[in-house]
């Protein structure tokens, strides 16, 4: 596969906007080159001959199996490093100039790599892919939910020692299936007394009683949030109190979580009110970039350059950051 795969013209006017993302994880931005080279520097078996093979799937849990086997290829604070940096130059094609990217410590920590590895590779990734690129990130740690509360906890206590001007915030990720929003509770309560932001998956491959789950637990962000019209009484909510969604429509598709981007809730999502956000969630694992998600987005629901904008400027009102740092970023992106 092509390192930044695209399907418009590289000055197409949606591709050269300058956007901002809120919903995109960094080992979902692995290229299938980088994986296959470092797999074998480590010795690290992928279970396929094509590296591409890795990256197909039918749903959540074929694409979360996909995720755990290129995480395994990432062991030393350079391959962090590299991983990081790949991202940013591939944001940069994408238009992209300000992001929040998760990162996934249970991915790693099982197998054995030391939280300082990835997060001092990642730190250092980031900074140079903003020097060489002009792609400025910041970070947000994703637990593992199916892991349960405790090794949750036991993150956030290891994210005490994470640089904070970084570090803005963790989220919970994975799988709904089986999974009790109600127990995070906690972990959302404890990350907040730390200063920290707080975000989930919910409502995408579980029901949307997890978004109100979590959303009464008091989260800054709702990631996904694709079932939330099915409660009325909740999108009054996240409409009244302006509960970001971090939207990521063709990553539904892609996991047939819903059928086609035409009967993707975004649309109606948007007219009820709600600050929804467009974003890539995996780019090399589904072969899009975020100029791609806003071209088929754009097309699918025949939006005008007006609305285009508006979208790109809810996620400027959505990100972690603070009064002064957002009108900077509007300037500068010319919102
Ligand atoms: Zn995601």
């Amino acid at each position: 596969m092509t390192n930044a795969p695209r399907s418009a013209a590289d000055d197409a006017p949606l591709r050269l906007l300058p956007k901002v993302e809120l919903h995109c994880h960094v080992e979902g931005t692995a290229r299938a080159a980088t994986v296959a080279e470092l797999a074998a520097k480590h010795g690290v078996p992928l279970g396929v001959d094509d590296p591409d093979d890795l990256y197909t799937y039918e749903s959540l849990a074929d694409f979360l199996a996909a995720f755990a086997t290129v995480c395994s290829a990432f062991v030393e604070a350079e391959d962090f490093h590299r991983l990081a940096y790949e991202a940013a130059e591939d944001a940069a094609a994408a238009g992209t100039r300000y992001r929040e990217m998760f990162f996934s410590p249970g991915f790693h920590l099982d197998r054995g790599i030391r939280f300082d590895t990835m997060w001092s590779g990642i730190v250092a990734g980031i900074a140079d892919g903003e020097a060489d690129h002009g792609v400025r990130t910041r970070l947000i740690m994703d637990i593992d939910k199916p892991k349960g509360i405790g090794p949750a906890m036991a993150l956030l206590e290891v994210a005490r020692v994470a640089d904070r001007d970084i570090l803005l915030g963790i989220g919970g990720d994975s799988t709904e299936r089986g999974v009790d929003h109600h127990m995070f509770e906690p972990l959302i309560s404890e990350a907040k007394k730390m200063g920290l932001k707080t975000c989930f998956h919910c409502g995408e491959d579980g029901p949307a009683e997890n978004i109100a789950i979590m959303v009464e637990a008091g989260v800054d962000r709702i990631d996904h949030g694709t079932r939330l019209l099915d409660l009325p009484d909740l999108v009054k909510r996240v409409v009244d109190e302006q509960i970001p969604l971090t939207s990521c429509p063709s990553s539904n598709v892609e996991l047939n979580i819903v059928e086609s981007l035409e009967a993707h809730p975004f649309a109606k999502q948007l007219d009820a009110g709600a600050l929804v956000t467009l974003n890539s969630d995996d780019p090399t694992f589904f072969r899009f970039d975020l100029a791609d998600e806003y071209e088929r987005v754009a097309s699918a629901f025949d939006f005008d350059e007006a609305t285009m904008l508006k979208i790109r400027d809810n996620a400027i009102d959505a990100a972690w950051l603070d009064d002064s740092d957002k009108a900077a970023l509007r300037a500068e992106l010319g919102a």
